[in-house]
């Protein structure tokens, strides 16, 4: 097949809906319209089947047992407000303290941010240059008064994949609740709420290859029963967490995306981590001066953080443009601040402004891997080319010895 441009090389960014999803969508927008909570009809009876049917699959996909431990939600943001925000609320007489670290994502540390303003206190725990958090700085961080712990599954930029299980079981000992964001690790590395005693789980369906805007939060029933205050009121669906209409269409694709992961990931994976070590492999091949960011192993199967020394991301993104990914820069925002995650790593700003983010997943062919590579790697050179530090650095030059002329 002829490679099509440009290509896509951002799934952590999102995925495109797998066609089986979005044919099993169908009849959910037009014979199959019912409203879910219609209970005297059979229009309502066969939305909610289909309700509940997503809601085993979705189950499945975290290793709930129960598959009321799932509730809907419109994605990843609303299921971290949700989690945090409603711990926080219904445990503030328990306590008043919250343990989460400097890498994840905004939807967790801006929730974090608001309560600290309400008089919630926040340790923001730091992580090691390889992106990964210590479970003994959670330890140590453990208080009488701590209420949640929230660590992400794996991280958004630089893939890197968290020690749950060690932190689960500490978080278990000290019968703290024990929050996830596993929306970029689901279905792509091993994950099990039992095994990792997690509480609560954040999860969206459009980096799962399923439709936009729509999610769940997995809420732990029993040992312990995790109970949380709702942030909508209304009719009290999704058992008094989340009220609102269901969105049954997206339900449905959501339940169809989580079976096919259940059933293809561990496989997936494997193939895609292939085609990332070629990609490496091949860049490698090409160019000196790679600085891979985030643990080199526990990391996502799809994830390639590279710093190219001496080339500004920004630019390489504009010369790259038959390619789509992210740079160490504009990820966050649309200012150009080097990214924080790499900041909380210790990567200094040249480095994180040199960083592109590849993203791999289930349509990416070796055929594409093969012409990223080769085309990054001749604008890589060709930027070095115009550049006056690279030209130094070749010569032996220290620069960081160099006195500059003052200006
Ligand atoms: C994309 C993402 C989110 C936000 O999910 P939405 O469904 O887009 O709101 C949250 N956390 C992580 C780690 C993400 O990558």
């Amino acid at each position: 097949m002829a490679l099509q441009l440009p290509v896509y090389m951002d799934y952590h960014a999102t995925t495109p809906a797998d066609p089986r999803v979005v044919e099993t969508m169908l009849p959910y927008f037009t014979e199959k319209f019912g409203n879910a909570a219609s209970r005297n009809h059979a229009f309502g009876w066969t939305a909610e089947e289909a309700v509940s049917v997503a809601r085993e699959q979705v189950a499945r996909l975290v290793g709930a047992k129960n598959p009321k431990e799932i509730v809907f939600t419109s994605g990843a943001t609303e299921s971290d407000n949700l989690a945090i925000k409603g711990v926080a609320e219904f445990y503030k007489d328990k306590g008043n303290h919250i343990i989460t670290t400097t890498i994840e994502h905004k939807a967790v540390l801006d929730t974090c941010k608001r309560l600290e303003k309400e008089g919630f206190e926040v340790t923001y725990l730091s992580v090691g240059k390889d992106g990964l958090v210590d479970p003994d700085d959670v330890k140590n961080a453990l208080t009488d008064k701590t209420i949640l712990v929230s660590v992400m599954l794996a991280n958004n930029e630089v893939g890197t994949v968290q020690p749950l299980e060690e932190i689960g079981a500490l978080t278990r000992a000290r019968g703290v609740l024990f929050h996830s964001d596993a929306v970029q690790g689901l279905g792509k590395v091993p994950f099990d709420v039992e095994r990792m005693n997690l509480d609560l789980v954040s999860i969206t369906a459009h980096k799962m290859y399923g439709p936009k805007g729509v999610g769940a939060l997995y809420v732990r029933r029993s040992k312990p029963r995790v109970r949380i205050t709702a942030m909508l009121d209304g009719g009290g669906h999704e058992f008094g967490m989340r009220s609102g209409t269901l969105n049954v269409p997206a339900i449905v694709g959501f339940g169809k995306a989580a079976q096919i992961l259940v059933e293809e990931g561990p496989a997936e994976s494997e193939r895609i981590r292939k085609q990332r070590d070629r990609l490496l492999t091949r860049l490698e091949g090409q160019l000196d001066e790679l600085k891979i960011n985030g643990h080199r192993e526990k990391r996502l199967p799809g994830n390639l953080n590279i710093s190219f020394a001496f080339v500004e991301g920004e630019a390489l993104l504009m010369a790259i443009k038959d390619v789509a990914c992210s740079s160490g820069s504009a990820c966050t925002s649309a200012s150009l601040e080097p990214s924080y995650v790499l900041h909380a790593m210790g990567i200094g700003d040249d480095l994180a402004h040199s960083s592109i983010r590849f993203g791999l997943g289930r349509f990416t062919t070796d055929e594409e891997v093969d012409f990223v590579a080769d085309l990054v790697s001749t604008k890589v050179k060709k930027l070095r080319d115009m550049s006056p530090l690279y030209e130094m650095h070749k010569e032996g030059i220290d620069l960081q010895t160099v006195e500059w002329a003052a200006h």
